[in-house]
């Protein structure tokens, strides 16, 4: 019960609706029990041949009524408990979201997307089924369960004693059988996501799989994951074809027994033909009660380990947070400064940053260069505090970056990642994501400084463009531009870009590099490149290797040496000349 604590809350805000709900619930089982009562009074005015047209058409209107208020009572018993269980399931997984959101890059690095996913739905899921129908389940095992076998005694003790041996069969079963089905549901459920994936992949890599004639391979893999489906669905049907007619079999297994003994008591005039009657009522009203038994600790253990799970998450602490003092700097003149940096994604031995250090000073442009896996996105990375240093000190206008307010740090760095990412939307929604007051003339003026407004013009929709999913695929020099856009439209003074022209062209990239020199003198900027041309400018430029910086200086400087940056330069500018002619 202890794990139950987190949907406190949520029964708590609810409680008039749940006590509503059970009350309204119990009235239906009692009104349920009432109805063979009325069976008994009908068969027995028959068969002592008292019955009447009028004493048969009252009895009649009393079921009628019962049946009413069952169908009214069981539609707000509905609303209000299972309403409440979709409250519980609506609140945790906001409160889960959220949370997952404020935990920090390297919690997800090492968690996987996909258990992520399964937490918000199937764990969710399993909270929600015992909040709702593990409380229906539960009231109904316990009220209707004791109120049914009290009805039955008052016919008649033994009877009801015999009737009853194989019922606890029915828990037993309706516990094992219901486990069972569970695990096999989720399997059939896995491999039908496992299709849909299959599906939806071979579909977004069909130029790949067409030009590689791979459509033998897909129709495979197609047959084989769709086989898995059916087995899967089969062996599902297999435990639900054997449950019910299982459960059917206990029932009237109890019913031979009333026949036998019961029959027997009538004869002896012990109970009357109408107590015999309802008393074969009792028994089917007794079925579900059984069954509820078996389910209903299914579904609280289940939810039990769910909530556990989902608790687990919600306790993890970010590794990054507000410092608890944070330093309310003035105005942001952007001097970023490393101070013996060491970075290592935990695995000491093989640092990815070592004694980082340098400085720039506000205005100026830092760019970086290196092989692949040098420890040049990290190193961006360390800025917004994304990840934190583990040793030595990162200072923004002298603070060190930890005693920064996060929000306000984020708030003065804009971040060009080597992957651009759209999010689904129009154009304009893209470019404005960072900065959602900006105007259409903003959003242009962005857009030209990264050679992404000629690209929009040309588009029908404009800036009302869908991008993503179903909308206009943009390719990746023009995603990349967009993501250019995006921080430039950010009033910030630091500017961090990770590779931004990889993937346009000569010419376009020469101009967003002449955009970027527009603001030099007013933003700090660090820029990352294997385009040497856009570095060349730069104040100052660190030659990278295994998370060290080998050299630095300026262009001319690293030029008059005939190392790393001066032979990739000389070979680049051929390239760039042939490339001319
Ligand atoms: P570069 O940008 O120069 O190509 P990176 O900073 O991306 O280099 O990577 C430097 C090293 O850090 C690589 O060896 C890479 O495998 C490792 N690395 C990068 N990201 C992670 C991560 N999230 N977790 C663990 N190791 C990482």
């Amino acid at each position: 019960m202890k794990s139950y604590r987190l949907v406190k809350p949520y029964f708590v805000e609810r409680i008039w609706m749940v006590v509503a709900g059970v009350l309204c619930l119990m009235i239906v089982d009692l009104v349920q029990l009432f109805i063979p009562r009325i069976i008994k009074q009908a068969v027995d005015d028959m068969t002592a041949f008292r019955a009447t047209q009028q004493s048969l058409l009252k009895l009649s209107i009393y079921i009628l009524l019962a049946a009413l208020l069952i169908c009214v009572l069981r539609y707000f018993w509905r609303r209000l408990l299972i309403g409440t269980s979709r409250r519980v399931e609506e609140g945790l997984r906001n409160r889960l979201f959220s949370h997952i959101q404020t935990l920090s890059a390297p919690y997800f690095d090492k968690t996987r997307t996909g258990d992520l996913m399964a937490h918000a739905t199937n764990d969710i899921g399993n909270v929600r089924m015992a909040t709702g129908m593990g409380i229906v389940a539960a009231t109904d095992a316990v009220f209707l369960g004791t109120a049914a076998i009290g009805f039955m005694c008052y016919i008649d003790i033994r009877l009801t004693l015999y009737a009853l041996i194989p019922m606890p069969l029915i828990a037993f079963f309706a516990k094992y059988f219901s486990k069972r089905m569970h695990n096999r549901y989720r399997l059939a459920q896995g491999a039908f996501a496992d299709m849909t994936e299959v599906v939806r992949e071979r579909y977004a890599g069909i130029r790949i799989i067409k030009s590689f004639n791979l459509e033998k391979d897909s129709e495979q893999r197609m047959e084989a994951v769709s086989r898995r489906c059916i087995r899967e669905n089969l062996l599902l049907a297999r435990i639900t074809g054997a449950f019910f007619p299982l459960m059917l079999l206990f029932t009237n297994l109890s019913l031979a027994m009333v026949i036998v003994f019961g029959g027997r008591l009538t004869i002896l005039a012990d109970i009357s033909p109408g107590d015999f009657v309802a008393f074969i009522n009792y028994l089917n009203l007794m079925t579900w009660p059984m069954m509820a038994l078996g389910w209903v600790t299914n579904l609280l253990q289940r939810g039990a380990a769910s909530l556990d799970r989902i608790n687990s998450i919600l306790q993890t602490q970010p590794e990054i947070n507000q410092p608890e003092n944070p330093v309310l700097s003035g105005p942001v003149r952007g001097e970023v400064q490393f101070q013996e940096v060491f970075y290592s994604y935990g695995n000491k031995e093989k640092p990815v940053l070592s004694r980082i250090r340098f400085t720039v000073k506000p205005g100026e442009t830092l760019g970086i260069i290196g092989p692949p896996g040098s420890g040049k996105t990290t190193l961006l990375n360390l800025l917004p505090r994304l990840y934190d240093v583990e040793e030595g000190t990162i200072r923004i206008n002298g603070t060190d970056i930890r005693e920064w307010n996060l929000e306000k740090l984020r708030d003065e760095i804009s971040f060009v990642a080597q992957e651009p990412f759209l999010f689904s939307g129009t154009i304009r929604d893209n470019i404005r994501f960072g900065n959602p007051d900006a105007d259409d003339a903003s959003v242009m003026e962005a857009a030209k400084m990264a050679s992404f407004d000629d690209a929009i013009k040309a588009l029908p929709e404009g800036l009302n463009t869908i991008v993503g999913e179903k909308g206009v695929i943009l390719s990746g020099g023009q995603k990349q531009r967009l993501a250019i856009a995006r921080a430039f439209i950010r009033n910030t003074s630091v500017l961090l870009l990770d590779d931004p022209v990889s993937q346009v062209d000569m010419d376009t990239g020469q101009r967003i590099i002449e955009s970027i020199r527009l603001f030099e003198g007013r933003l700090t900027v660090i820029i990352v490149s294997h385009r040497l041309s856009a570095l060349r400018h730069a104040d100052q430029i660190l030659v990278m290797e295994s998370g060290t910086i080998k050299t630095s200086g300026t262009h001319d400087q690293l030029m008059a040496t005939d190392e790393y940056y001066a032979r990739t330069f000389r070979l680049q500018e051929m390239e760039e000349a042939n490339h001319a002619i």
